[in-house]
């Protein structure tokens, strides 16, 4: 299993890590130098822009989640990367928890998934 994220639109708000059953993600700071050490093709790694959209939908939104935070405070904020990918055992809770409806995962067949928020 390949795991990655859009990095453009992660809000930081660490759904996934909280989920994830087999630690396939980690909070970082969006100035670490490992931030883009998943698998996240070129237009999917951060560049330091975050996406229009995502950040018009989420950056008013008080759900107890910090929102486009630099830095992660082991509460939230900062962005997810899929550090772990092959532990994954594809249980879907990321998939359905992932505000920035970012996460692709692709299966050892070769099929594809993407996190659609609940
Ligand atoms: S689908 Fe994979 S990455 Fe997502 S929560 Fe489940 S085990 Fe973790
Ligand atoms: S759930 Fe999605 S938006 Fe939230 S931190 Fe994880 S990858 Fe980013």
């Amino acid at each position: 299993m390949d795991v990655y994220v859009d990095k453009p639109k992660c809000t930081g708000c660490q759904h996934c890590f909280d989920v994830c059953p087999v630690a396939v993600f980690q909070m970082k700071g969006r100035d670490d130098a490992d931030v883009n050490s998943d698998n996240a093709p070129d237009s999917m790694k951060w560049k330091g822009t975050t996406d229009a959209a995502v950040k018009k939908k989420w950056e008013g939104v008080n759900d107890g989640h910090k929102h486009f935070a630099e830095a992660n405070d082991g509460s939230s904020g900062g962005i997810s990367v899929g550090v772990n990918g092959s532990a994954c055992i594809l249980c879907q809770a990321c998939l359905i928890e992932c505000e920035g409806e970012c996460i692709h995962i692709t299966d050892d067949t070769g099929a594809k998934y993407v996190s659609i928020y609940k």
